[in-house]
């Protein structure tokens, strides 16, 4: 941490600023400019900081953060990429793109086993579909629960996919361990705290989506509660971010994608699906994300979308997301990376 004092900052000010450093158990590093002071804040004490105590003082200007607030799912802990393994035969986070797709929320035996030869058709390797919805409004459908795991566990077992599925409470935890491969985390949920801390209790990768009003660094300070538990197998998802703009349910923040990967060694995968909300933006932002560097895609397809019970708006039809496939294996390549189209 760096405090920087106000151009006319007095030297009882600069002295007391530095009392208050030390007294909190910090060194403190003077440099005189020719204009203004500034101090770095050294410490050996592994403590968070509010930079405010500091700000709020006579003479400071401006208290500027140094060293990341997260420490384990920063780039400068570990410099490598974390590669995530869902299986002995899958990963997230490699040369290869990883699809995960499927229905937003499991309805029926119908509707997972007509969609999982779909997906895996298109070079999906998981399945995605939702037993515990979070919906805005309490009217609206709110999942099938267990059973609808049973169902897409079932169906993704014939198809030889993994699963993914959305935890909302820390009550569901232990009960989908039995049938899902990687534990979702909504974007309403990105700071439910006990529910990341309990998480960070689970062996199996956990997906973390970005919550709809939340920086980079609040994602990765989430991320950060689950990795401070000891589950270091975490995948990131942009899923847009909510801003002034209305044609798009949200605005999706593929910066981010660059930016995550500056700052933290932890695979991104971006939702195209809840980023737009509409059915002909998703093919458009899935191929972008790609191109932008994302270590896969969440995408939502239904075999009739039409009669989804959620979110078919946003759904691709099977014949767009074999035809998205075809275009993300060419962007793919062309950065150097892989996608196989064909299961
Ligand atoms: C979902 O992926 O099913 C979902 C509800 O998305 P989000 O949490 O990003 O809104
Ligand atoms: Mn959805």
């Amino acid at each position: 941490m760096m405090v920087v004092m106000a151009p006319h900052a007095t030297p009882e000010e600069i002295d007391n600023l530095t009392k208050s450093i030390e007294a909190q158990g910090f060194s403190a590093h003077r440099s005189d400019g020719k204009e203004q002071t500034v101090i770095g804040v050294v410490g050996i004490v592994e403590r968070d900081v509010d930079p405010r105590q500091f700000e709020v003082q006579k003479g400071v200007a401006q208290v500027v953060r140094i060293s990341s607030p997260f420490k384990l799912a920063s780039r400068q802990f570990q410099t490598a990429d974390t590669v995530v393994a869902i299986s002995d035969r899958l990963a997230v986070g490699e040369r290869e793109v990883v699809l995960m797709a499927g229905p937003c929320t499991i309805e029926n035996a119908a509707q997972v086993e007509a969609i999982a030869p779909t997906v895996k058709k298109a070079g999906a390797k998981i399945m995605r579909g939702g037993a515990f919805k979070p919906r805005t409004s309490p009217y609206s459908f709110q999942g099938m629960g267990e059973e609808g795991l049973k169902l897409i566990r079932r169906a993704a077992d014939a198809h030889g996919l993994a699963v993914v599925s959305e935890v909302m409470d820390r009550s569901q935890i232990e009960m989908m361990l039995n049938y899902v491969d990687i534990l979702q985390v909504g974007a309403r949920n990105m700071q439910n705290f006990d529910l990341l801390k309990d998480l960070g209790k689970v062996r199996k990768p956990i997906l973390l989506k970005r919550g709809i009003a939340a920086t980079v660094q609040e994602l990765l300070l989430a991320a950060e509660y689950i990795m401070a538990g000891g589950n270091r197998q975490i995948i990131l998802c942009e899923r847009g971010i909510r801003t002034y703009e209305t044609s798009t349910r949200n605005t999706l923040d593929l910066s981010a994608i660059p930016v995550i990967k500056s700052q933290s060694h932890l695979p991104i995968v971006v939702d195209p699906s809840h980023a737009t909300g509409i059915r002909a933006l998703v093919a458009p932002m899935a191929r972008a994300a790609i191109a932008a560097g994302a270590d896969g895609l969440l995408i939502e397809v239904h075999n009739q979308p039409e009669r989804a019970l959620c979110d078919g708006a946003q759904s691709l039809l099977p014949a767009q997301i074999e035809e998205l496939a075809t275009q993300i294996s060419g962007i793919a390549r062309a950065i150097g990376r892989e996608f196989s189209a064909a299961a």
